[in-house]
């Protein structure tokens, strides 16, 4: 099941019924993943920043973890088989990306990955995410542009597909817009993903990185000169 047993692995459910968030209270998140305290939205634990790739295609999993810092399992249950069943990995986009590259020598993969663009298109809102990348710069001057671009489309894909208007009001609230950031930051400016990827609990990780991840959003609002 995995390439590398010794690595622990995320799991993440895709679950049968609703469920609430242990930390948010959410009761319509999605997927979850179990944590000490109860389950957690993919929001709440970190994940949400990660694209799925469904089973079926060996070597580009393969490829698409082995790039990934961070990577997660999403899992399903079946009632008919009474047991747990695979339904893909969550990985880095990057790393999806990369991993696609190596396999687009297959004929086969470059219609897949063809089909699942067209897919990614479709729950694009390019309007909302244009605003929202404008608002991360107004209230982060400081934050890279590509970073600021990367959060909205994150952001603006994971809405979509659930509340359209509503939940774009509420990510373009400031405080929704500083715990985005604050997440990118920790992601990409602090070793909280290797941290993760090694069994680190999760609040100890965010406690090693608290000061880093501090320092770069101070950074980030104000302008780079
Ligand atoms: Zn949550």
């Amino acid at each position: 099941m995995s390439a590398s047993p010794e690595r622990p692995e995320i799991v993440v459910v895709s679950p049968l019924k609703e469920w609430t968030c242990s930390a948010c209270g959410d009761t319509d998140a999605g997927w979850l993943t179990m944590d000490d305290g109860g389950p957690l939205c993919l929001s709440c634990a970190d994940l949400a920043h990660l694209t799925f790739l469904g089973a079926g295609d060996a070597a580009l999993t393969r490829r698409a973890r082995k790039y990934s810092r961070l990577s997660a399992v999403v899992v399903r249950f079946s009632r008919g088989r009474k047991r747990y069943e695979r339904q893909g990995v969550l990985v880095e986009e990057p790393a999806l990306e990369q991993a696609e590259a190596e396999c687009l020598a297959d004929e086969d993969a470059r219609l897949r990955r063809r089909q699942r663009e067209r897919e990614r298109r479709a729950v694009e809102d390019a309007d909302f995410e244009r605003e929202l990348a404008n608002e991360i710069g107004r209230l982060f001057p400081g934050c890279p542009p590509d970073c600021a671009r990367e959060i909205a489309s994150h952001t603006s894909r994971r809405g979509s597909g659930r509340v359209g208007r509503t939940a774009s009001a509420r990510a373009l609230d400031p405080t929704a817009i500083t715990l985005a950031v604050a997440a990118a930051a920790r992601h990409r400016e602090s070793e909280y993903d290797d941290l993760l990827m090694a069994g680190v609990d999760r609040s100890q990780a965010r406690e090693r990185v608290r000061a880093t991840v501090g320092s770069v959003l101070e950074a980030w609002r104000t302008p780079q000169g």
